[in-house]
């Protein structure tokens, strides 16, 4: 046996966070990742940078690779490396062709392993409502490929035994057939009227979901278009339970939503909108630059017993300060004689993964509220403040509680850059404005928005159906400087307050 390893792993259906715990790991762990069409691509996200990954697509752009195609891949890249991950679409085993590609993994003395997934049957019917077992009325579940075998002479299918089955018939690779298998089911005597489902894109923002009795079911998906992939449910449980549609009913289902936060804020963000099954268009305005090798924040850092109060205005102002202390080989302690402030809670859940609890954050997560608290507190008199936080920020802060009679230092702990996109992107996104196939753009900084309108033509945004939602006062400030004025506001301030404002906005 050879020293390499290949993983088959299930993707699951769609949903990047239906991927099982074991195959992430492997993910992590994958020197090579080979993976199917109908893999979430964003599940390579788990993939360390310098992993190879390859699509083999059936289809993918110039590409059609051929099942011994792949077979041979498999093998080749397990010669070339220790850890080999061949992700596939839901459970890599069921209409996976697994089998296939693990015979030629024996032949060549390769060792594998097989990490199950959700099938993209079962979720299908659960983001659709849809019960496949039922006390009450189906008690057997059956799945079925509507797709044979290419160049096989006869069918395995026993039709008649599926057309009297009276649980829930499954059916993958179904809607190239589906005339012929609602005929087929019929004049073998299922009843014409057998409520069917089908969930396209299931468990994905784009998911759709078509009900019609058996005999019109094909009629309907044709009108509506609805093509591969898709799941076909047959039987009583199709009809669903009214109201339990909880995925699509959601108030952000399907949502396109423009996110315009530096790279790392905008994969959380992301991150967030997904788990809302909104589909995130990333479109990084900004970019983050460090200053912790800077004499100041050095020479801050070291004089922090100096200070009756450090003030945090970010989550980003927590995380370049705790970098900085890193590289100075310093550690939380730096913080032991000091009150801490905090603009929100973001900031001070950020400051509490270092291990350290937030003396102040304001009820409202704004500088002036932070200064009026601190003012209110008796803590501005006669005491020292340092601010670590990025060097554009407005300087209201520092101004009211010098006002109320602090001495205050404002560090630098990082900067932030407008990043200028590709032409292309832009094109990409002026087009989808155009095109009103956008919902909401979100803004959660001042520089956001002046970065969005440097590269997207202001006109385009206010022509078309979409919009705008800003993190607060400074943000909806900044927007009327262009003319704008937000459709919601966020509140509280921060990334979570405003996905709940674009949900009831
Ligand atoms: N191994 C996969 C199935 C591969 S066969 C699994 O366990 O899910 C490919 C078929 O799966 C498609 O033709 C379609 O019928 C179904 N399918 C896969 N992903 C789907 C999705 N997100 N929504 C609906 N159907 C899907």
């Amino acid at each position: 046996m050879s020293e390499s390893k290949v993983y088959f792993v299930g993707a699951g259906p769609g949903d990047p966070g239906l991927i099982t715990v074991k195959g992430a790991i492997y993910l992590e762990m994958a020197d090579c990742v080979i993976y199917d069409g109908l893999a979430n691509p964003a599940l390579l996200d788990h993939c360390r940078p310098d992993a190879e990954t390859i699509s083999v697509a059936k289809r993918s752009g110039h590409h059609s690779f051929k099942q011994d195609q792949i077979n041979a891949l498999v093998v080749e890249k397990a010669k070339q490396y220790k850890t080999v991950v061949r992700l596939k679409g839901g459970d890599p085993c069921l209409f996976g062709r697994a089998a296939e590609e693990i015979k030629t993994c024996l032949e060549a003395g390769l060792e594998f392993e097989i990490v199950p997934g959700i099938t993209a049957g079962v979720a299908a019917a659960e983001y659709a409502g849809i019960f496949l077992t039922d006390r009450d009325h189906t008690s057997a579940v059956c799945f079925v490929t509507g797709h044979e075998a290419e160049g096989k002479d006869h069918t395995d299918l026993d039709w008649d035994n599926l057309a009297g089955f009276n649980g829930s018939l499954v059916i993958y690779m179904g809607m190239g057939n589906l005339a012929m298998i609602a005929r087929t089911l019929i004049d073998k005597g299922k009843a014409a009227d057998t409520p069917v489902a089908v969930v396209h894109q299931a468990t994905r923002p784009q998911q759709k979901v078509v009900k019609a009795a058996l005999s019109d079911i094909d009629g309907v998906c044709k009108t509506q278009d609805i093509g591969a992939p898709s799941i076909v449910v047959i039987g009583p449980a199709a009809a669903g339970i009214n109201g339990a549609d909880w995925f699509s009913e959601r108030p952000l289902f399907g949502k396109k939503i423009i996110i315009t936060r530096d790279a790392a804020g905008n994969e959380s963000f992301a991150d967030a909108l997904s788990l809302q099954s909104a589909e995130p268009v990333r479109f990084n305005t900004i970019e983050l630059v460090s200053l912790a090798d800077m004499p100041p924040v050095q020479k801050a850092l070291q004089q922090l017993g100096d200070y009756d109060w450090i003030i945090f205005t970010s989550a980003n102002g927590v995380r370049h300060t705790f970098d900085a202390l890193e590289d100075m080989t310093l550690d939380a302690r730096v913080f032991a004689d000091t009150k801490i402030a905090c603009i929100g809670i973001q900031t001070a859940t950020e400051l509490a993964v270092y291990g350290l609890n937030a003396d102040f954050v304001p009820a409202t997560f704004t500088s002036t509220a932070l200064a009026q608290g601190l003012v209110e507190m008796n803590e501005t008199a006669g005491k020292s403040i340092l601010l670590l936080r990025s060097a554009i920020a407005p300087d209201e802060l520092p101004k009211a509680l010098t006002a109320g009679g602090a001495t205050v230092e404002d560090v630098s702990v990082y900067t932030v850059d407008q990043r200028t996109a590709a032409a292309e992107e832009v094109t990409k996104l002026i087009g989808m404005i155009k095109d009103s196939q956008v919902d909401w753009i979100t803004f959660t900084s001042s520089s956001t928005v002046d970065s969005f309108f440097a590269q997207i033509d202001i006109e385009a945004v206010k022509a078309s159906s979409v919009k705008i939602a800003s993190i607060g006062p400074f943000t909806t400030k900044q927007l009327a400087n262009y003319g704008m004025k937000p459709d919601v506001e966020a509140s509280p301030h921060t990334v979570n307050g405003l996905i709940d404002a674009m949900a009831t906005g």
